[in-house]
């Protein structure tokens, strides 16, 4: 029979690759928590209409990219392509949102329908961060400071930049957006088809286009900076201050808009050139009407995703992940003869009650020496502790030998109760 293959560009992540997800997420999560956010998880299943209201109906994600389905009741469900308009879902419904400040983080898979290729998959990973109830300009500054800390974190804050733009309020975008379309309606034979049928639903969208000829035409349209009304650009300009004197370096693009409509006022990516085409890591800004949008009162936002594919794509490129990211034990527990099993089992236990940061692993299944020592060295582990009677012996032993399993291949007898600390001695990971 024909195996089943796995959807395409939805990925397995093996044992041997979990670790590096593990090492990323514990980085963001520990970065969160020192800033005060705190984890909210919601589900990956909500109503379509969710995703329609607040992304917007004539965007990418919208129009093309979406998991949508009728389940056995009729409703019209999809899967979450991000992870916004969940968030705000379930704030609102918990009471969480009005006349309060909440600093949110979530992470977990979106999905969306795009072409797989390098950096862009159909199932993917976003950490993302969301700050309620705050207008100003100093909680954007702290959501981009706390990604800027991540950065270091990870050690990857020389490879991507920071660049802002402020794309004002909607009515600022309508009424740029009737000049930008008079613009290119002149010039509509050098738009790609996709950006000719926006001209009337949503000419802004045109700007965030990847099509060569229509991104060249661009260069010479009119700038949306003109259009931004004065509050907004105080606010922005209030931003840029604070970013400043906390030495965060950026670049301003006059062209980032964002590919989902509920984003006001600034808005930021980071970036990096060592990726090739996907190369924006986070995008995110402020969705001070995204609350309203869904139904609930008034609420200022601020927040950002990160595609976490992209930073271990980054890491792997840059060879920055660390020994812990490697994963593996760190000793292997063998026994050689079946009367001494028992004792085996047992001995682990007492290691890892008394050692909780050690990672063991008990050999199963019997097995010679030889072919033991070989399973030893396969797992990666740095020693290896052998139960095995000396001639004459018999069972239990009251003493084990603690072999190395680097190419000097070290080995003492240790008495059994002395285990422990001679462990804890000899392999400073263990204190
Ligand atoms: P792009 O312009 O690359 O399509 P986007 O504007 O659609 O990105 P957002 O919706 O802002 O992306 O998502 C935030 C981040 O999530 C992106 O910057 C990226 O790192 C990641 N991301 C988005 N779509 C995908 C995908 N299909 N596969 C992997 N990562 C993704
Ligand atoms: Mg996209």
């Amino acid at each position: 029979m024909a195996k089943i293959q796995a959807i395409r560009g939805m990925n397995d992540i093996l044992p041997t690759e979990s670790p590096t997800w593990q090492y990323v997420e514990h980085c963001f999560q520990r970065v969160a928590h020192r800033y005060g956010y705190r984890e909210i998880r919601f589900p990956v299943v909500e109503q379509t209409q969710l995703f329609k209201r607040s992304i917007g109906e004539v965007t990418d994600i919208v129009e093309k990219e979406m998991y949508s389905f009728d389940d056995r009741n009729g409703d019209n469900l999809s899967l979450r392509p991000e992870g916004t308009a969940g968030c705000v879902r379930a704030a609102e419904q918990h009471g969480l949102l009005y006349n309060q400040q909440q600093r949110l983080w979530y992470h977990g898979p979106m999905f969306r329908h795009e072409r797989p290729q390098k950096g862009r998959y159909r199932q993917f990973h976003q950490f993302g961060i969301e700050a309620f109830g705050m207008p100003g300009p100093d909680i954007d500054a702290e959501v981009i400071l706390l990604s800027a800390n991540f950065w270091q974190e990870l050690g990857i804050a020389d490879s991507v930049t920071l660049e802002l733009n402020n794309i004002g309020s909607a009515a600022d975008r309508r009424a740029f957006g009737v000049t930008l379309a008079e613009f290119l309606r002149a010039h509509s034979d050098r738009l790609d088809e996709d950006s000719r049928r926006r001209l009337d639903s949503n000419p802004l969208r045109i700007l965030d286009s990847k099509v060569p000829a229509t991104r060249e035409l661009l260069a010479d349209a009119p700038v949306l900076a003109d259009f931004i009304n004065a509050e907004s650009v105080e606010h922005y300009t209030a931003l840029k201050q604070l970013l400043q004197g906390c030495d965060i370096g950026f670049v301003e693009n006059p062209r980032l808009v964002r590919g989902l409509d509920y984003y006001n006022n600034a808005v930021f990516e980071w970036t990096t050139s060592a990726l090739g085409a996907q190369g924006t890591v986070c995008a995110g800004g402020r969705y001070d009407t995204l609350v309203e949008q869904l139904g609930g009162r008034s609420t200022p936002g601020v927040g950002f995703a990160m595609g976490e594919e992209r930073l271990v794509l980054l890491l792997e490129e840059l060879a920055l992940l660390p020994d812990e990211a490697r994963g593996g034990v760190d000793i292997y527990l063998a026994a050689v003869g079946d009367e001494l099993t028992g004792q085996a089992l047992a001995v682990a236990e007492t290691l890892r009650q008394e050692l909780p940061g050690l990672k063991l692993l008990v050999n199963c299944g019997g097995g010679k020496y030889n072919s033991q020592m070989k399973k030893a060295f396969n797992s990666g582990a740095r020693a290896a502790i052998v139960l095995e009677l000396e001639h004459g012996e018999s069972a239990p032993v009251t003493a084990v030998r603690l072999r190395t399993l680097d190419d000097a291949g070290d080995s003492e007898n240790i008495a059994l109760e002395d285990l422990p600390g001679r462990l804890r001695e000899k392999f400073e990971f263990l204190t």
